[in-house]
């Protein structure tokens, strides 16, 4: 069995700034990932809000510039699943591709994926049309229509973003009553540029190369309805990949890691970041931050044992 001070387990943003600040900490530390380096930025086509990287990088040039910043501190990275997990009082043990690690302190960085609206045509317009995030992609349905697609707070926030960008936004609900804070619902019902489509569900997606118009159904009357759109932001919910962690430390009531300030879980010498935790933002920005955060903490705690 190999043994390390810390393990770091997700490869996106947020691990690969906890690795640049362990191994600046003099930590023996490794990271696992899974895929590849970059984690879901991969998935975008330009990211325009992360500070210092002016002109809209690809999501892949960015996972790229991540990638080299670690390797040029030479932070080792095992490409492999992680599982077997198991995060006991001292040293904490799991299993990469057959070989068994244990380490002094865990940096759990597995990320979230977003809940798919599950239409049979969902995945032919991803980028081309369908996105799971307004802050991200917004931008580039300036003066647009877009649909967006949800009832909860993301999805009734998300549309008064989008109501500031977009000439029309299409907030559809599959009930009449929003899940969302009473104060955002009263903004959106007064938002002149936002229509809402109760009672509704998404039955079609349409569009050669790119999405242009998306069915809905009124699930009493069964009535549908085209709308011309050019984007449909699915804000359904996230899902955090916490599989490995369950029942080991606290999740909130969404299944999210509860951390500290320190990005400190439950247990001693387990730490998370990024949008595996209970964070009121998910982007590439504040999960670097937490990554930092976790690391110097967790370069602590090993130096502290
Ligand atoms: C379509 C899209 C567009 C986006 N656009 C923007 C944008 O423009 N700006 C912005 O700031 N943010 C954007 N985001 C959000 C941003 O990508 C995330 O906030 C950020 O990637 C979170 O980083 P993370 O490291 O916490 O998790 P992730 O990026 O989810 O990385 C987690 C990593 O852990 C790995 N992993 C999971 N389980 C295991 C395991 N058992 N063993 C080993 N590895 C494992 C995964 O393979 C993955 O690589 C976008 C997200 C999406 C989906």
């Amino acid at each position: 069995m190999e043994k390390l001070g810390i393990a770091i387990i997700g490869g996106g943003p947020a691990g690969l700034a906890a690795g640049i600040y362990a191994v600046r900490g003099g930590a023996d530390v490794k990271l696992f990932e899974e895929l590849f380096p970059g984690g879901q930025i991969v998935k975008t086509h330009r990211v325009e809000n992360y500070p210092g990287f002016t002109g809209g990088p690809d999501g892949y040039a960015l996972a790229a510039a991540l990638e080299k910043h670690a390797s040029e501190f030479d932070l080792p990275v095992i490409y492999g699943a992680v599982t077997d997990l198991k995060l006991t009082e001292g040293e904490k043990t799991f299993a990469v591709n057959g070989e068994e690690y244990a380490a002094d302190a865990v940096i759990l960085a597995m990320g979230a994926g977003p809940r798919k609206l599950g239409h049979p045509d969902e995945d032919r317009f991803v980028g081309t049309g369908v996105s799971y995030c307004a802050t991200c992609d917004g931008n580039f349905y300036r003066n647009k229509d877009v649909a967006i697609v949800g009832g909860g707070d993301t999805a009734v926030s998300d549309a008064l973003y989008l109501s500031g960008l977009c000439r029309k936004v299409y907030l559809i609900h599959r009930r009449d009553q929003f899940r969302a804070a009473a104060t955002l619902v009263d903004r959106v019902k007064r938002a002149e540029n936002v229509e809402l489509v109760l009672d509704s569900t998404v039955v079609g997606l349409s569009g050669e190369d790119r999405l242009s118009a998306v069915t809905v159904e009124n699930k009493f009357t069964h009535e549908q309805r085209t709308l011309d759109v050019n984007g449909l932001f699915v804000a359904v919910g996230i899902l955090p990949r916490t599989e490995l962690v369950k029942g080991q430390i606290d999740l909130d009531e969404s299944g999210f890691i509860v951390t500290d300030k320190f990005m400190q879980t439950s247990a001693p010498g387990v730490f998370a970041a990024g949008d595996i935790r209970n964070t009121p933002l998910r982007q590439v920005v504040t999960a670097c931050a937490d990554g930092a955060i976790a690391a110097t903490k967790a370069v602590e705690y090993v130096g502290m044992k």
